[in-house]
Formats: structure tokens, C-alpha cells, sequence
């Protein structure tokens, strides 16, 4: 449709939406009733392709992806729609012509955060580009009516609150009232003639809402359906009847804890009943919704693995494979052996952690309750599979139900998230099943839509790329390449510098309406956004800031490199440490910041509250990115390709992706530094290694003296001291052995920054050269190697 025509339709559409959707006069309209008029337009334009997606996938009966996953961190939709849409300008300008402001606008939408970090936001970024490759897919999830918790800092420490995005209506999904299932729990199984029986103890109802998943430029459109527990009985109007209030709404409060909130944890298994039941239902929701699906279309469910591929975003919906087995055997009357070969060849797994404290087991006891069925059906599948393999690898041992056995087992292909993770997936966690299974474990490397990571947050440098290479790179990212030959380029450099300069500009100028700091958009910014976690090494980063400041205090009329540290990232609730290390990066920064001899050098800014809206402002403007993990422990980082994708240098270690992405933009431009996996297993072995190192390190020694006599926290000097200890005593992620080499490759990336032209010249050979870490690479590769999915739509 031509523009300017288009332009007029939405203009009317949206004063419509306003009039008869919102019930409001543009006199009186707020943003939130600009925002959801928009959004109303732009979704009426998305359901005609979302229909016809659907349509073709019914008429061709071709293979389908059911994409389970607990969390997706999806963040703010309204952009991501405008853009696959091609109508951004026309949009902006819309708004404009009503006066209105588009990026406030934009800006108004509540950022969905059903997702914990980096496991949720790859779910995301997989539906994008399923959907932008046009293979028919489903995500599966739960409709959380509270997201990650909100951060917030108090004199320094975190405190959380609830979030509420649903406190508003949520524009983007359709409620489906009449697409429900029974949901059961507890009870007790008879068995006859071989035949058995559940009768539960508790039932809720899943109701699905559903929203259009949108593909780059529209030519495809698949559906994130999330599913909300609601009571299988509504209300108990004899018990309301005799006058007791609270027993009436008892069946909706119970359903309503089931799809509340999301567990904020990420890298530790909580082991509660309440997290068994939420897994239980939105699998159990999603297998039977596909099993409908299938069978309004087939005959057979012999063959459903041909028209069905199920993939497990981490073991949090294991529970697919005895489910499936148990509608196969139990409601459709396939012999149970026939129906753990038919799931065994629709499943797929993804691990995604070698921490053991994250691995899910469920007590046996707490399990065999819950669940009574299903812990039958499991105990059926080890023999089975004791019987097949002769081997002695167990799912139920030692008293506990072991979730990663259970989706190794069942699945036809598990897959590592980077290189070097899937060959410490073969040598540690399930290196004994890989003995077993040889061909199981592959790799399947992460990766991040482009669209919403570049094309979307980075309009300053995707004009740049547009200008120099076209407009074909959003879904063909290897594209980028093309400017690699521009590296050298002085007119070139200057205008990727300036592109840098004015996302700078634009985080600082953000910045300033949260916090009153004064930031030189010359200094170079150094950001460290992600979970807090002490694999992650916040507190490395943090001693680093900290020694650099002495440094400079001691002399201070050298030529240092002005720097601005930017922290980023929540701590589990529970997670103690974490909650520390967030503490004292806040009592560094006031002590820093307020250092009138330094500051021109050094500043320390925690922003709080990171979510993928924040990361979409950071990601752009960042000099340095800092993936600084103890080697072995990140799988794969994908907060690392955002960085480098926006053309920031990384100082890294050789873990998870960092590997690849530095084999991709070059050794030369990738600040390495650190001991290698083989190496950290090695020096864990040493005594007093940590000790050692601090011995051996003024610097660091220093540093944690300061720290441990309450330079940083004078109203309580020995608030750290428990943080100073463990670095003596236990230092499990090494942070004392890494740090001499992580402060001398700082001090090169200090050199390398203040030579504008040779710095610049390394960060766009790093934008150029990131084009294999789109996701549409990644999910490529699960079509082929693990789903036998094929694209619908032609070019
Ligand atoms: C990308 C992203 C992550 C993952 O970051 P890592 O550095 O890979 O841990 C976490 N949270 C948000 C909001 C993100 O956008």
C-alpha cells in the first residue's frame, strides 16, 4: 500500500480504536490511551497474516515446533510490531500529526518480563525468528500475572516489589475461553488388567490467550500461546450461601497461585511444590493442546512425530515426555512402550546450565504425590531404558527424581548452547549417558534477533548500514560482512563513531532523568549488564574500578583514560551473596562518584532495575562489554552478541560464546584474558589457591583490605567483611587468580581507546563480523539437525 494512503487509513484507525475501543475524546486521551489505540491498529493490520500462516500450515498438514518454555522475556511489543510491519515512520508520523510524542508513547508500554534473564529472552528471540522463517510454530508458556519482580535500591541494597503488566489490559493477546483444558494433581492410580486409572485429588482449568508472533516484513505469523490457571469450579455458592466468605472463592484463590508469579530465580533449583505444579501445567496444557491439534487433522498419533516436534527450553517442562506417554497409553490406548518410542522421537532437549545447584530433582516423595501417574510412567521408562542400554544410569535415585536424566532419555537430540559448552555437556553432566547414547548430544549455538537488536534499538548505525550496504541484512545478517572492506575507511570510521557517539548521548541523556550524574559522552562506557551471580564476577569488575582509583588517586596528574562503569542485572531474592555484591557496588559508586580528584577518571553508575527495555538503550551505547565469567560456567551468553553487535569491543574469558565470537571478529579485536576451563579445574585442585593469588597481588590485596575495613561502608565497617573472607577462604569462581591478568588487559583496553581511529576500525570489524550470531542461524540449525522443520512461506 502506498504511504501516504496508508498513513491517512492508520490516522483513522487509530482515532477509532480511540473513540470505540478506549471510549475516549481525543481531547481527554492520555498516552496510555494513544499507546493502546496504536497498538489496536497495528494489531488489526497483523491478524490478516497471522490467518493466513495459520491457514497455509492447516492446508499443506506440514510439521509443526512447539517451542515449551517456562519463561519469555519479551519486553515491549509496539516497536517490535511497527517495525516487521514496515510502518515505523508512518507510525511516528501518525502520532505526530496528533501532536503526540511516538517514543513516549512507545515508551509507555509496560516491558513483559516473564522471564528470569538470559534462558527467557533466547525464547524471544527463537519466536522472532521462527516466525521470520516462516516454519510453523507454537510458543507454549504460562501467563504469569506478575513478571520478574522490580528492583529497587534502599541506601544502597535491593529490594524487590511485585510487578503488575497485567495491572493494565494486555493489548497484544486474545483471550480464548473456549480453548481450555483439566489440569489434575494428587490423588491415586488403579491399575487393572493392566489398564490404569488417575483419580486426582485437585483440578484446575488452563485457559489459553494467545498472541500473533510477527515475523520480519510480515510474511509470517505464528502464535505465543500462554496459558492462565483459572478454577475448574468458579465459585461455591453454598458455601457463600452460609455465610463463609473465604471457603466460597477457596477453588479460584487455589487455581489463581498456579499461574501468579514467575520464580525469580535463575541458576538454582527452589524445589518447591508450587514450581512442580506450574511446570506440570503448562506442559500438560501444551501436550494436550497439540494432541487436539493433530488429531482435527489425523488419524494416527503412530505418526504424530512426523507432524510434531517438541522442544524443551531447559528440563522445566521434562515432564512432556511421561505426559505425552500418558495421554497416548492411558486416554488413546496405545500400548505404553509404543508410547514412549512415539514421544521419544517428538522431543528435543536444551541444557543450559553445568551448575549443579541448577540441575531440577524433585524428592520422590514430593514427586510420586503430586504427580502419582506420571511417577509410574517414569519408573516404566528407566526400565525400559535399563532394559535397552544395560546400563546402570537411573532418573530416579538416591531419593529423588532427576529432571535431566529424564529429558536426556526421552529425547531424540539434546543440545548444548554454545561449542564449548556442548563438550562440557559431554564431559560432566551427562558424560556417563553420553557413553550410552553417543549421537544424542549436539551443539546448536545461541544467538539474538537482529531485528529487535540492532534494526530496532540502534536506529543511528542501522541508518549507517542501510546507507552503505542496502536494506537486505535484517533476516540475511551475514550481510554485514560487506562492511568489513569500510573498516579502514577514515570517512566511514568517523560516521560509525558518530552513530556510537549519539547512542551514547541518548543513554546519558536517559541517565540523567533517573539520576543527577554528569557523564562526558567521550568517556569510555564500560558496562556489565546480566543476572548477579558470582560465576558472572560483578565483584571482579568491581575490585578492578577500585584498584584503577587508587591508582589514579596516587597519581593524579597522568593522562588516564576517563571511564564510566555501568552495572546492570537483579539478584534472586534468596541468593544472599548476590544481594551483597549489589550492596557494595552501590557503596563503591557513592564513596567514587563523590571523589572530587577522580571523577573526571572515574564513575560508577548501577541503574536499577535492568530489563530488555534498559538493555535496548545500554546495548548501543556501549564501549566495552564485559564477559568476564569464571571459564566453564556461562553456557552461552547472549548479552556478550548484543554487545559486539553494536559495535562494542569485549574483554572476556574463553567461556560459552565469548569463544566463538571472538574466532568470528578476530583475536585482535577481543580483549582476552583469564585461565581456561581445563586450567580453572586445574588451580581449583591447588591449596590455598585463592590465598595464594592475594598474596601475590599488592593491587588485590589492597583493594580487599579497603574493602574489609569499611572504607566503602563507614556506617558499618564490617559489613563486607563475610564478602573479604570467602575471597580468602573459598573463592570458588577465582576471582583472586584472575585478577592481576583482568587489571593488565584493562589498562590495554585503556591504550586502545584513546587511539579513536584504531579503536573504531576494531568495532565495526566486530558489527561486521557478529552476522552468524543472528537467531535465524541458530534456529536454522534446530530445523535441520533436531526438528525436520521446513519454512512455508516463498521469497
Ligand atoms: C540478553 C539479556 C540477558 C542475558 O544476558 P547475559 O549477559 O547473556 O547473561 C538477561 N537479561 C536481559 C534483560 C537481556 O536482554
Amino acid at each position: 500500500m502506498n504511504t501516504k494512503i496508508f498513513q491517512i487509513k492508520l490516522k483513522q484507525e487509530v482515532l477509532r480504536h480511540l473513540k470505540y475501543s478506549l471510549g475516549k475524546d481525543q481531547g481527554h486521551a492520555t498516552p496510555y490511551d494513544w499507546r493502546m489505540s496504536l497498538s489496536l491498529a497495528l494489531r488489526d493490520i497483523v491478524v490478516d497474516p497471522w490467518f493466513d500462516s495459520t491457514r497455509k500450515t492447516y492446508d499443506s498438514n506440514a510439521k509443526r515446533v512447539y517451542y515449551l518454555s517456562m519463561e519469555f522475556l519479551i519486553g515491549r511489543l509496539i516497536e517490535d510490531v511497527a517495525i516487521n510491519l514496515g510502518f515505523e515512520d508512518v507510525a511516528r508520523e501518525t502520532m505526530r500529526e496528533f501532536g503526540q510524542d511516538y517514543d513516549a508513547i512507545v515508551a509507555n508500554e509496560p516491558d513483559a518480563a516473564l522471564g528470569n534473564g538470559g534462558l527467557g529472552r533466547l525464547a524471544a528471540c527463537f519466536l522472532d525468528s521462527l516466525a521470520t522463517l516462516g516454519i510453523p510454530a507454537h510458543g507454549y508458556g504460562i501467563r504469569y500475572e506478575h513478571g520478574l519482580f522490580e528492583q529497587h535500591f534502599e541506601n544502597g541494597a535491593q529490594v524487590e516489589t511485585a510487578e503488575g503488566w497485567l495491572a493494565q489490559r494486555n493489548v497484544w493477546e486474545f483471550e480464548r475461553p473456549e480453548v481450555a483444558y483439566i489440569i489434575a494433581f494428587g490423588g491415586h492410580v488403579s491399575e487393572t488388567d493392566g489398564r490404569a486409572v488417575w483419580y486426582p485429588a485437585e483440578t484446575v482449568k488452563a485457559q489459553a490467550y494467545d498472541a500473533p508472533a510477527l515475523g520480519w516484513q510480515a510474511r509470517w505469523c505464528n502464535t505465543l500461546r500462554l496459558w492462565s490457571a483459572k478454577p475448574t469450579r468458579a465459585f461455591d455458592l453454598e458455601s457463600f450461601n452460609r455465610g463463609d466468605f473465604l471457603a466460597a472463592s477457596a477453588p479460584e484463590a487455589l487455581a489463581r497461585t498456579i499461574s501468579r508469579v514467575l520464580y525469580p530465580d535463575d541458576t538454582t533449583d527452589t524445589g518447591k511444590e508450587l514450581r512442580l505444579k506450574q511446570e506440570y501445567f503448562f506442559t500438560s496444557a501444551s501436550i494436550q493442546d497439540l494432541i487436539r491439534r493433530y488429531r482435527s487433522t489425523n488419524d494416527d498419533l503412530r505418526d504424530l512425530p512426523k507432524k510434531a516436534a517438541i522442544q524443551l527450553n531447559d528440563t522445566h517442562p521434562a515432564i512432556a515426555g511421561p505426559e505425552l506417554v500418558r495421554l497416548l497409553t492411558d486416554i488413546h490406548g496405545i500400548e505404553i512402550h509404543e508410547s514412549i518410542d512415539i514421544a521419544r522421537k517428538c522431543l528435543g532437549y536444551t541444557n543450559h546450565t553445568l551448575l549443579p545447584e541448577a540441575l531440577e530433582r524433585w524428592p520422590e516423595h514430593l514427586f510420586a504425590r503430586i504427580l502419582p501417574r506420571h511417577y509410574r510412567i517414569i519408573e516404566i521408562i528407566q526400565d525400559q531404558h535399563l532394559k535397552d542400554t544395560g546400563s546402570d544410569i537411573r532418573i530416579i535415585k538416591d531419593g529423588n527424581v532427576n529432571m535431566g536424566e529424564l529429558a536426556f532419555i526421552m529425547a531424540t537430540h539434546v543440545n548444548g548452547v554454545s561449542a564449548l559448552h556442548t563438550e562440557l555437556v559431554k564431559e560432566t553432566v551427562f558424560g556417563d549417558l553420553h557413553k550410552v547414547y553417543p549421537k544424542r548430544i549436539i551443539n546448536e549455538t545461541n544467538g539474538i534477533t537482529p531485528r529487535r537488536w540492532l534494526y530496532d534499538c540502534n536506529k543511528p548505525l542501522r541508518n549507517l548500514i542501510n546507507s552503505t550496504i542496502g536494506i537486505e541484512w535484517p533476516d540475511d545478517l551475514e550481510q554485514l560482512e560487506r562492511l568489513a572492506p569500510y573498516a579502514d575507511d577514515a570517512a566511514f570510521q568517523e560516521e560509525f563513531h558518530k552513530a556510537k557517539l549519539e547512542n551514547k548521548r541518548r543513554f546519558i541523556n536517559w541517565l540523567s532523568d533517573i539520576r543527577d550524574i554528569q557523564i562526558d559522552p567521550n568517556a569510555m562506557l564500560d558496562i556489565q549488564v546480566k543476572r548477579i551471580h558470582e560465576y558472572k564476577r560483578q565483584l571482579m569488575n568491581l575490585i578492578e574500578a577500585v584498584a584503577y582509583w587508587n591508582e589514579i588517586k596516587e597519581n593524579p596528574t597522568k593522562d588516564w583514560t576517563p571511564r564510566v562503569k555501568v552495572f546492570g542485572g537483579k539478584a534472586a531474592p534468596g541468593y544472599e551473596v548476590a544481594k551483597k555484591i549489589i550492596h557494595l557496588i552501590n557503596d563503591v559508586a557513592t564513596v567514587i562518584n563523590n571523589d572530587s580528584a577522580t571523577k573526571d577518571y572515574l564513575q560508577i553508575v548501577f541503574p536499577e532495575n535492568y530489563n530488555v527495555s534498559m538493555a535496548e538503550i545500554l546495548m548501543p551505547a556501549a564501549d566495552l562489554s564485559e564477559q568476564i565469567s569464571t571459564a566453564g560456567k556461562e553456557a552461552s551468553g547472549t548479552g556478550n552478541m548484543k554487545f559486539a553487535l553494536n559495535g562494542a569491543l569485549t574483554i572476556g574469558t574463553l567461556d560459552g560464546a565469548n569463544v566463538e565470537i571472538r574466532d568470528h571478529v578476530g583475536a585482535e579485536n577481543f580483549f582476552l584474558f583469564g585461565l581456561t576451563a581445563e586450567e580453572v579445574e586445574e588451580r581449583r585442585h591447588q591449596p590455598e589457591y585463592s590465598r595464594r593469588a592475594i598474596e601475590a597481588s599488592p593491587r588485590l590485596y589492597r583493594v580487599l583490605n579497603q574493602i574489609a575495613s569499611g572504607v566503602f561502608s563507614p556506617d558499618e565497617p564490617h559489613r563486607y567483611g563475610s564478602i573479604v573472607q570467602m575471597m580468602y577462604e573459598s573463592d570458588y569462581f577465582l576471582v583472586t587468580c584472575d585478577f592481576d591478568d583482568y587489571f593488565d588487559t584493562q589498562r590495554k583496553v585503556d591504550k586502545a581507546y584513546l587511539d579513536t581511529k584504531e579503536w573504531t576500525r576494531k568495532t565495526i570489524l566486530n558489527t561486521a563480523n557478529m552476522g552468524w550470531f543472528s537467531s535465524d542461524r541458530t534456529i536454522k540449525g534446530y530445523a535441520k539437525d533436531i526438528w525436520g522443520a521446513k519454512s512455508l512461506y516463498e521469497r
